[in-house]
This record gives structure tokens, C-alpha cells and sequence, in this order.
């Protein structure tokens, strides 16, 4: 079987993300980009991930051809690989239709930055990209328009799409933004929002780049 440990990174993903709490039942869809083979490896549509076993996993092409699987790859395949297309930094995708980010842009709007660890970790502001019905190529291209070169975007009415170095990156950006927007939401009905503005934000982010954690 093609990329094994790939699509069991995969799958990992997928339940962590379950456990917390950023998915109801199948509502998002995950994928790396092998770094030798620049085949993506995505969870299939539909199906409960407690039940997935590697083989379960769909490699495709970063046309989103089917490469190896025997299951119907994410009706979010487009938007995937249409990311990782534009985005050669990008190896990891969480797409979740987790709360909070997605109460923010079912008003349309971008959910002010109020916490330093989404400062830190995403940098500024994120973005919302306008309403496409889900599973279309033009949900594909104005996510991936409107994410840029940024670590997350909201989808309008729909959910919220995390990128990063690697699959591990990718889901600590879907926690904090939903952290972010849960936070703001609360923020905001206690009283007056105080925004980080972004020389703060950016200088949260280089704090974190260059001091936290284990370097
Ligand atoms: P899939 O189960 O096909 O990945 O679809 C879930 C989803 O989030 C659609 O936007
Ligand atoms: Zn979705």
C-alpha cells in the first residue's frame, strides 16, 4: 500500500480533531502532501473516522486524480489540492465546521483578535472568504483566494480551513482559531473587545517563532 504511515498520520489527525471537539460526526475533512511523491493523502467522504483504517485513506494527485483507494475521496478534494497547489509551503490540511469559527462567518464577518495565542500562532486577523455551496470548484477557488498566504481562513455559512508546515501544524491552527473565535464571541457579551492591534500581533508572532517551546 502506497504512503501506510502517511495515511495513518491521517487518521490520527481526523480523531484528534474529533476528540476536540472541533467535528460533528463527518463534518470536515483532512490531508497531507507527501514531501517525496507531492501525492495527498485525504480522508474519504463520509465515513465515521473511529472506523477508518489506512486503506479507508485516499491518495489522489495534486489534480485530486485518484492515484490509490478504493473509497470516494472528500467532497473537499478540490479545495485541498487547489491549497496545496498554490501553497508549495503548505503539507497539512484540517478543514472543520467547528463552532464558534463558524457562527463568525455565518455573520459574514472576521472574529476580532482578543487572544495572544492566536496572535501568536496565526498572526493576524482571519479572514472570511464569501459563501459557495460546499463541494464546488468555486468553493475551492475563493478559499484558497482568500486564504492567500495566511494559516486559516473562515468559509462563509460553512466552516474553517487551517494549513500549515505539516498535518500536526494544521490542526493546532483549527484549535486556535477556534479558541480565538469562542473567546471573542465571550469577550464581546462581557463588554468592550480590547483588539490586539497587529504590530502586537506580529510581534507575538515572532516571539513565538523565536522563543516558545523546545527549539
Ligand atoms: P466529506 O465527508 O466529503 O469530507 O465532506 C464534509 C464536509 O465538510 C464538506 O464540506
Ligand atoms: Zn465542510
Amino acid at each position: 500500500m502506497l504512503l501506510g504511515k502517511e495515511r495513518e498520520k491521517v487518521i490520527s489527525i481526523a480523531l484528534k480533531c474529533r476528540k476536540t471537539g472541533l467535528v460533528t460526526l463527518t463534518f470536515g475533512n483532512f490531508s497531507l502532501r507527501d514531501r517525496e511523491t507531492g501525492y495527498v493523502c485525504i480522508t474519504p467522504s463520509g465515513m465515521d473516522y473511529e472506523e477508518l483504517t489506512p486503506e479507508d485513506i485516499v491518495v489522489v494527485d495534486v489534480e485530486g486524480r485518484i492515484v490509490e483507494g478504493k473509497r470516494k475521496p472528500s467532497v473537499e478534494t478540490p479545495m485541498h489540492c487547489l491549497v496545496y497547489k498554490k501553497r508549495p509551503d503548505v503539507f497539512g490540511i484540517c478543514h472543520t465546521h467547528s463552532v464558534f469559527a463558524t457562527a463568525w462567518a455565518s455573520c459574514q464577518a472576521r472574529f476580532p483578535v482578543v487572544v495572544a495565542e492566536l496572535a501568536a500562532l496565526v498572526g493576524e486577523e482571519v479572514r472570511t472568504a464569501p459563501y459557495r455551496p460546499m463541494g464546488t470548484v468555486q468553493l475551492a477557488e475563493i478559499v484558497a483566494d482568500t486564504l492567500a498566504d495566511k494559516h486559516a481562513v473562515l468559509l462563509a455559512n460553512h466552516g474553517v480551513l487551517a494549513v500549515g508546515a505539516d498535518p500536526d501544524t494544521a490542526f493546532v491552527n483549527a484549535v486556535v482559531v477556534e479558541e480565538g473565535a469562542k473567546i471573542a464571541f465571550y469577550a464581546q457579551n462581557i463588554g468592550k473587545l480590547n483588539v490586539l492591534p497587529p504590530q502586537d500581533c506580529q510581534a507575538l508572532r515572532q516571539w513565538m517563532l523565536d522563543k516558545y517551546g523546545q527549539k
